[in-house]
C-alpha cells in the first residue's frame, strides 16, 4: 500500500508541475488549472489510503463543509478581489500547518512519556519550522487581506515595527534553537510563547508595508505557506505534502522576484521601504503644476473619428481598466475595429494592475483572443508602426520617465513604449497619479490626447460615436 500511495504522490507531483507550466500561457492556463486540480484529487485519495487515518467520518464532513465554502467563494469572488482571496487562502494554509504540527507535537509528547517515541533532530526541526512559519503566515496574510480591502491603512510607525521584528526574530531564533537542540519534549510553554511571538511577528512584518505593495507580499506569504506545509509534510512523514509544499514555496519566491524585477525594486525595499507613494510621490499641487495648460483634452467623438481610419490599434490596459470593469467594452470596441479591417492587439505589462496576470485574467473574462495579448518585450518594437495606442487606466507602466529620467523613483522599471505610437489616447478620470504617485510626461507629449472619464463610460461613448459615423 505504501508503494501505491507514493506512486499516487508522484503522479500528483507530475500533474502539479505540468499544471504550473500550463498556467504560464493564457492559452493553456485553463487546462493547467484542471491538471493541478486533478493532481490535488489524486494526492487527497493517496493520503486517504494511508492506514494512519483515524476517522473517515470527520474527514468526509470536513471535505463537504470546506468544499462547499470553497466552491461558494470561488463562484462569488470578483476578479478585482482575487488578491484578497489568495491572501486569505495562504493564511488558512499557514494556520493548518500550525495546527497539524502542534497536534503532532502534543501526541508525540504523550508517546515520549510512555517511552514509545524518541525525538530526533529532523523531527524537532520540522515541528518548530512548521509551527513558526505557519503562525507568521496566518497573521501576516490576514493583515494583508485587511490592507488590500482598505480596512487597515498604511502604518506610520514603520521604525517601531522594524524594531519589534528584529527583537522577535532574535527571541525566536534562541527559542527555536533551545527547543530543537536541548529539550524538544517538555517545551509546551516555550512552544506556546513562540507561537504568540510569531503571531505578533506576522502582524509587525506586514504592517509597515505600503498597501499597494500587498500583491508582492501576498506572493511572499504564499511561499511561506508552502514552506510551512513542506515542514508539516516532514512532521507527518507525508511525501505528498513535502512535494506540494516545496512547489508552492519555490514558485511563490520566483513570483515575488519576477514582480520585484518588473517594478525595478528590491525585495528589501518592498518589505522595509514603507509606502512607496508616500516616500516618492509628489504633492497634489506639484502634480497639478506639472500638467498646467499642457494636456490636450479630447472626447469620445474625436477618439471614434481617429479610430475610423486606423489600421493598427493597440489597447494598453492598466489598473484603471480593472477599477472601471471596462474589459467587455474594450472587447466590443476592438471587435468593431477589426470588422472595419484594423489590426488590434493588447499590450500587456507584467505588473499592470495590482496582481500578477491581472490584465490577462480580465481580458480573458471578456473572451479576448489569446493571440492578441502581446507581452511587453514583443510589443515594444511595434509601437512605432501603431496608428493609435489607447491607454486605458494605465499610468506608471507607460511613464517614459522610467526610461529617460534618472532622478525618477521608477527609473529603470521596464515600460510599454506607447509614446512611440503615432497617436496616444489616454483614457482616465483625471490627472491623478498612479501607484508610484508621480506625474507622467506621456500625458503632455505632442502625440498625446487625453479623454477624461471612467474607462468603461468613455469606451461605451466611443462605440456609440463609431456606430454613428
Ligand atoms: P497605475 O496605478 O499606475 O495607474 C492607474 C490609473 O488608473 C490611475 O492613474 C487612475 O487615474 C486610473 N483610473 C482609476 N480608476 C479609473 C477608472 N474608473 N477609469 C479610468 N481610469 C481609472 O496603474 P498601472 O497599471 O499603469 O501600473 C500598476 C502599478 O502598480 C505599477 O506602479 C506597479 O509597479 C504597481 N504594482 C503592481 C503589481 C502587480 O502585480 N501588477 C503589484 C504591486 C504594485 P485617475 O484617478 O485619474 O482616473
Amino acid at each position: 500500500m505504501e508503494t501505491v500511495i507514493n506512486i499516487g504522490y508522484l503522479v500528483a507531483a507530475v500533474l502539479f508541475i505540468l499544471g504550473i507550466k500550463g498556467m504560464t500561457k493564457p492559452k493553456t492556463a485553463v487546462r493547467g488549472n484542471q491538471m493541478s486540480a486533478t493532481g490535488m484529487l489524486v494526492a487527497i485519495i493517496a493520503a486517504l489510503l494511508d492506514n494512519n487515518v483515524v476517522s473517515y467520518e470527520y474527514i468526509i464532513i470536513g471535505v463537504l463543509i470546506g468544499g462547499a465554502i470553497g466552491a461558494f467563494i470561488a463562484k462569488k469572488v470578483a476578479m478585482t478581489d482575487m488578491p484578497e482571496l489568495v491572501a486569505a487562502l495562504n493564511g488558512i494554509g499557514g494556520g493548518a500547518s500550525l495546527l497539524v504540527a502542534s497536534a503532532n507535537y502534543l501526541e508525540s509528547q504523550k508517546l515520549a512519556e510512555m517511552g514509545q517515541f524518541v525525538p530526533t533532530y529532523d523531527w524537532s526541526i520540522a515541528v518548530i519550522l512548521s509551527i513558526l512559519i505557519g503562525a507568521v503566515t496566518l497573521t501576516g496574510s490576514f493583515i494583508a487581506v485587511g490592507k488590500l480591502k482598505g480596512k487597515i491603512g498604511d502604518a506610520k510607525q514603520v521604525r517601531l515595527f522594524k524594531w519589534i521584528v528584529k527583537l522577535s526574530l532574535a527571541a525566536l531564533l534562541a527559542g527555536a534553537a533551545y527547543f530543537a537542540a536541548v529539550d524538544p519534549v517538555n517545551s509546551d510553554l516555550l512552544i506556546a510563547g513562540l507561537i504568540v511571538l510569531c503571531l505578533i511577528l506576522g502582524i509587525c512584518l506586514v504592517m509597515p508595508i505600503g498597501g499597494a505593495d500587498m500583491p508582492v507580499v501576498v506572493a511572499l506569504l504564499n511561499s511561506y505557506s508552502g514552506l510551512a506545509g513542506a515542514a508539516a509534510g516532514f512532521v507527518l512523514g507525508n511525501n505528498g505534502l513535502i512535494i506540494t509544499g516545496s512547489l508552492v514555496g519555490a514558485s511563490g519566491i520566483i513570483l515575488t522576484s519576477i514582480m520585484c524585477k518588473a517594478m525595478n525594486r528590491s525585495l528589501t525595499n518592498v518589505l522595509f521601504g514603507g509606502s512607496m507613494s508616500e516616500s516618492s510621490g509628489v504633492s497634489r499641487s506639484e502634480n497639478d503644476a506639472f500638467y498646467e495648460g499642457k494636456v490636450k483634452f479630447s472626447s469620445a467623438d474625436e477618439l471614434a473619428m481617429l479610430l475610423d481610419g486606423a489600421q493598427n490599434v493597440v489597447f494598453v490596459p492598466g489598473y484603471g481598466l480593472a477599477v472601471a470593469q471596462a474589459q467587455h467594452a474594450t472587447r466590443e470596441l476592438a471587435g468593431m475595429l477589426e470588422k472595419q479591417g484594423a489590426k488590434v492587439k493588447y499590450a500587456i505589462h507584467p505588473v499592470a494592475g495590482r496582481m500578477p496576470g491581472h490584465m490577462n485574467v480580465l481580458l480573458a473574462e471578456a473572451e479576448v483572443p489569446y493571440d492578441q495579448l502581446v507581452e511587453m518585450d514583443a510589443i515594444n518594437p511595434e509601437f512605432s508602426q501603431t496608428d493609435v495606442a489607447i491607454v486605458l487606466g494605465a499610468n506608471d507602466v507607460v511613464n517614459p520617465a522610467a526610461a529617460e529620467d534618472p532622478n525618477s523613483p521608477i527609473f529603470g522599471m521596464p515600460i510599454l513604449d506607447v509614446h512611440h505610437a503615432k497617436t496616444v489616447v489616454v483614457v482616465k478620470r483625471g490627472l491623478s497619479p498612479g501607484f508610484a504617485g508621480i506625474p507622467n510626461e506621456l500625458f503632455i507629449r505632442d502625440n498625446s490626447l487625453m479623454v477624461a472619464g471612467d474607462a468603461k463610460k468613455v469606451l461605451q461613448d466611443t462605440i456609440s460615436a463609431l456606430k454613428d459615423l
